[in-house]
């Protein structure tokens, strides 16, 4: 079992010393996670220290692929709402 990172990670380098292995790297275009070496923190924290400091949503993927921090899990804001916000805001940038 390990997370990953994808290409929403922002490269902001707080995800890397927390690690308890190791594991995570800087690299581009992002940071990546080391699965051989992955352990998902068991026994040493827990909770995946990783996906508790990112501030990214999406950025870190469970090992189902899904994300550890979900859309509007840290902004508080419906994915609903937010794509009603970003089209509004694509609509008056054309004007
Ligand atoms: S889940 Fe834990 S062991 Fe795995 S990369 Fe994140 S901090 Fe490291
Ligand atoms: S904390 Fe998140 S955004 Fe920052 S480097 Fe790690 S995965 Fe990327």
């Amino acid at each position: 079992m390990a997370l990953k990172i994808v290409d929403a990670c922002v490269n902001c380098w707080a995800c890397e010393p927390l690690c308890p292995n190791g594991a995570i790297h800087a690299a581009r275009p992002h940071f990546l996670i080391d699965a051989g070496m992955c352990t998902e923190c068991a026994g040493d924290h827990a909770d995946p220290q990783c996906a508790e400091i990112c501030p990214v949503e999406g950025a870190i993927l469970d090992a189902n692929n899904e994300p550890t921090n979900p859309p509007g899990s840290l902004t508080g804001i419906p994915p609903a709402v937010w794509a009603a916000a970003l089209a509004a805001t694509a609509v008056g940038s054309s004007r």
